[in-house]
């Protein structure tokens, strides 16, 4: 962590405990609004925001545990308990989405309604733009510190300023014309389905993780680079990269001279793993394998 981090507390719980009191006001503000406004998709979005509180202090949790460094009982840190955080998170989302569109439809064949008033346009406006900021924010702190978990939150944010424009946009048509009152039912529907897919996408991004998916190409050719101006390192014969949360796990196998003294040799790997790990902060563990050179090299 840097000077910032210690100065100011840290940066990734601050935008998630902000995110946290956005979503308690706007529980109220919707409830509030959505029932003396006679909206049942704002009532619809409120009880959502409910369920944002869960994930709020799922990510809080996932933050704390996927920082800790190994210990006796994990060797390899906590990262993939962060993940799992993540995937409780598409879980809960979903379940909120599916709750939300079985609610809407079962009364959608129900008695004619009341056109939405002014008050639910405007919270829903509020909510929208609220959410879209908080988004943003949330995305470039998760990206800043590599923290999944709260990137993950950034695009749930996103999917809630999106539910909020779904309910402004039924509320708005009811209003131009009373006989399209059913719009809000459609709308709170719409809500339903962009909220399920959202949990969906953000449920298959952390299984990536634990299936141990490979990263990117680029943080292979990063690590192929810092072993490459390791002096000493003579050939690369494998490189793997295992992700675990905010953390990665890399297994390198290199080539040195077939004649080097085993002493010599260990002390290549020891400066390629510090080197590693000067280059990638987030490599929690990096494990080096050496062979005599056979003079030919991998690409990643
Ligand atoms: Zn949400
Ligand atoms: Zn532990």
């Amino acid at each position: 962590m840097d000077n910032q981090t210690h100065q100011f507390g840290d940066p990734t719980r601050k935008v998630t405990l902000l995110g946290m009191f956005l979503n308690i006001t706007l529980i109220v503000g919707k409830l509030w609004g959505g029932i003396a406004g006679h909206s049942t998709a704002l009532v619809a979005d409120a009880v959502h925001s409910i369920s944002d509180l869960f994930s709020d202090i799922l990510v809080l949790w996932g933050l704390k545990i996927g920082e800790k460094g190994p210990d006796t009982d994990h060797h390899f840190g906590h990262g993939k308990m962060e993940t799992i955080a993540t995937m409780g998170m598409g879980v809960l989302i979903i379940a909120t989405g599916i709750g939300i569109g079985v609610e809407a439809a079962s009364k959608i064949r129900g008695e004619s309604q009341v056109s939405p008033d002014l008050i639910v346009l405007a919270i829903a406006l509020v909510s929208l733009l609220s959410k879209e900021a908080i988004f943003h924010y949330t995305k470039i702190t998760g990206e800043r510190f590599k923290r999944p978990v709260l990137i993950s939150n950034a695009w749930h944010h996103r999917s809630d300023a999106l539910s909020s424009l779904t309910v402004l946009v039924g509320a708005a048509g009811a209003r131009i014309k009373p006989d399209w009152g059913f719009l809000d039912f459609y709308a709170a529907i719409l809500v339903s389905l962009l909220i399920i897919k959202s949990g969906v996408s953000i449920f298959i991004e952390a299984t990536k993780d634990i299936v141990d998916t490979a990263p990117d190409p680029e943080l292979c050719r990063k690590i192929e680079d810092v072993a490459k101006s390791t002096p000493g390192v003579v050939e690369i014969h494998d490189i793997k990269i295992r992700r675990s949360g905010r953390f990665i796990l890399v297994y390198l196998e290199i080539g040195v001279a077939p004649e080097m003294s085993v002493r010599e040799a260990a002390g290549i790997a020891e400066n390629l793993e510090k080197n590693v790990r000067r280059e990638l902060e987030e490599a929690i563990e990096v494990s080096v394998s050496i062979r005599p050179a056979r003079s030919y090299n991998i690409e990643c």
